[in-house]
């Protein structure tokens, strides 16, 4: 397997590999990374589509990428995607997939979506109940946790391991607007992982400037259960792929020769009874290991959802495997402290004009408009929970009445007692989280009790696995996806070790199933790699101008110093790079040009 950019790869078809024919496949869970793996295989490597079981826990396939209306309780998502144009793998694809609402791809159907209706915030922070807390899209960064973040982004990955973020830096960062966009943005808590932070500054480096408005954000028309996995799933089922549901993958056998290694048999419960399948060299496994949403358990409007702490398929899976070989990667870094990677979600349904009219005054937007409503997360960044709240385009579920709203709620700090409620998020209701949102939407008080009990329907749940991926680690934590030696099987999903790449997105799931299915097939074609903003010069000075609030660098020394330098730099390429982003002022002849050849905005 290699990467490729560009184009001259990108649209070239694969020959079909050598011994494609004698090929069976075999995924373990039918989640994203699974589907796609299996649209990958089918697609470049021309295994015909017959030859494919996926075997699945649950009665459905899409895993975490959820969205299901269950019966007496409600719409549930446990969480909404936050996408982006640079999802390499995951374009390449929906490019494949017909939509199911459009004569076109789901891409097509999801480009077109956001170009006309393209997704920003207008109220990205509140406090004091609801009001604007007018952060004016500014990071307020000071210049010690300015360097404290380059320290972060220049340092190697091995100094970032097994370190906390708030080892890496101190109060003034975490103080900062930034810290809490970003936080709340990508679910990061303090005691996580300060390797996953460094790898996610490069990674989206390119959008630092649309994290305080959520412009670098994209989103799907309906909840990503109807909008990705159905498309997909039936793609999947028309080329003839096999999905056995009910079925609980127990362990897997391997044999090790010397270096090789080789998977012999998948031992499985299905429906109750003990099952399995004895695999040849021929035979590939394709596991995911490790789940963000195993044990999520919801609750309804009148009941709390509960912390599963007992026993975890999806990691009691990984931790049989991982015990025979040391290649195979340390499910319990990730696993193995629950209170530190759990948090709650909840899906409110609120029906009727009352609720919603609260929910303009905040987002500036009509909630029925079918547009983009709160254009991202909007954060209550005095809530003890630290809520956050979204409403992507309505409806959010084709099913929806037209007088329904589908709002998600989160909070990071699930263990601390409400504002208004006075309990724990974890200990709350449907109906008492519902309260305590309504309280920070700016609801007066003594409405509140009558509007969560008859204006909304909500269902919480409570994952407690759901950022076991932040947790501080070393390389070596998660295995290969195609772990040295090993002649046919893959680890793929959120915990396969791929390079650059940054966990907890639908892209990290994509990319490790199409890099599984490339080696193990053998596919002659580039996987594409990830976004090179972090290479680019352009998007870090860029980057470097926003993060400073839009001030120019200021040198160190005596400022005559300083623009001695800045005119040496003045007609070289560097002096028209350094003045077009804003980073020193125009000096002599050199002039700040818009940049219109440039595709960086
Ligand atoms: C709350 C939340 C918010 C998110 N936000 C974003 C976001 O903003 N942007 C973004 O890009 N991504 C986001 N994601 C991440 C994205 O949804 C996931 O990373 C992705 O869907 C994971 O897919 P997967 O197939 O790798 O794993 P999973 O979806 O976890 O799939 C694993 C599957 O395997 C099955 N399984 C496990 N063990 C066994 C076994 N032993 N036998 C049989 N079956 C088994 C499970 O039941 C499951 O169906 C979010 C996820 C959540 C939960």
């Amino acid at each position: 397997m290699y990467y490729s950019s560009g184009n001259y790869e990108a649209f070239a078809r694969p020959r079909k590999p050598a011994g494609v024919d004698d090929k069976t496949a075999w995924f373990v869970g039918a989640g994203l990374t699974s589907m796609a793996s299996a649209v990958f295989m089918i697609r470049d490597g021309q295994l015909p589509g017959n030859r494919i079981t996926i075997l699945e826990r649950l009665e459905l396939p899409g895993g975490a990428l959820d969205g299901i209306r269950k019966p007496h309780k409600g719409f549930v998502i446990r969480g909404g995607r936050e996408m982006e144009d640079h999802m390499e793998c995951l374009w390449d694809l929906f490019r494949t997939i017909p939509s199911l609402e459009v004569d076109g791809s789901v891409l097509d159907e999801f480009y077109w979506l956001n170009k006309d209706d393209p997704n920003y915030s207008l109220t990205r922070v509140t406090h004091e109940r609801g009001k604007d807390a007018e952060t004016h899209n500014e990071f307020g960064l000071s210049d010690k946790a300015q360097k404290e973040m380059m320290k972060v982004f220049l340092a190697t990955r091995e100094e970032m391991e097994n370190k906390r973020i708030d080892e890496v830096v101190g109060e003034e960062f975490l103080a900062s607007n930034f810290w809490l966009y970003w936080r709340t943005m990508f679910a990061f808590e303090e005691w996580h992982s300060a390797l996953e932070f460094k790898l996610y500054l490069h990674r989206f480096v390119h959008h630092i400037s649309g994290l305080p408005d959520l412009s670098a954000l994209k989103f799907t028309k309906y909840n990503q259960y109807e909008s990705l996995v159905l498309p997909m799933y039936r793609w999947l089922l028309d080329q003839g792929v096999t999905f056995e549901f009910s079925t609980e993958v127990t362990d897997i056998d391997f044999a090790f020769d010397g270096d090789r290694k080789q998977a012999t048999r998948i031992h499985w419960i299905r429906d109750g009874v003990a099952g399995g399948v004895d695999l040849t060299e021929d035979d590939l496994v394709l596991t995911t290991i490790g789940s963000l949403t195993e044990n999520s358990d919801d609750g309804n409007h009148h009941r709390p959802a509960a912390l599963n702490e007992g026993p975890a398929p999806a990691w009691d899976l990984w931790r049989r495997i991982a015990a025979k070989d040391p290649s195979f990667g340390r499910p319990d870094v990730f696993a193995g402290d629950i209170a530190k990677s759990k948090w709650e979600s909840a899906t409110v349904t609120t029906t009727g004009p009352e609720i919603p009219k609260y929910i303009q005054k905040i987002t500036k937007r009509d909630p029925f408009s079918g547009k983009v409503v709160t254009g991202g997360i909007v954060t209550a960044k005095d809530s003890a929970w630290l809520l956050s709240w979204t409403i992507n385009r309505q409806p959010h579920f084709k099913a929806q009445s037209p007088d329904e709203i589908v709002v998600w709620v989160y909070g990071l700090f699930v263990d601390t007692p409400g504002d208004y409620v006075k309990k724990t998020m974890s200990e709350c209701t449907g109906e008492e989280i519902t309260q305590e949102w309504l309280y920070h939407l700016g609801v007066p008080e003594a409405d509140i009790p009558e509007l969560a009990a008859h204006g909304a329907k909500t269902v919480p749940v409570m994952m407690p696995y759901v950022t076991s991926f932040f947790m501080p680690r070393q390389a070596g934590d998660r295995p290969a996806v195609v772990p040295e030696g090993a002649v046919n099987f893959a680890f793929i999903g959120q915990f396969a070790e791929t390079t650059r790449d940054t966990i907890f997105t639908t892209e990290y799931s994509v990319r490790t199933g199409m890099e599984a299915a490339y080696q193990l097939l053998g596919i002659d074609r580039g996987v594409p790699e990830v976004f090179n903003s972090t290479y680019d010069l352009r998007f870090l000075l860029k980057a470097a101008t926003r993060l400073r609030d839009g001030s120019e660098v200021e040198l160190p020394g005596p400022k005559f110093i300083g623009n001695k330098i800045i005119s040496h730099l003045d007609h070289t390429e560097i002096g028209q790079l350094l003045t077009d982003f804003g980073v020193v002022p125009e000096v002599g002849g050199t002039v700040q040009r818009p940049r219109a050849d440039d595709a960086i905005a």
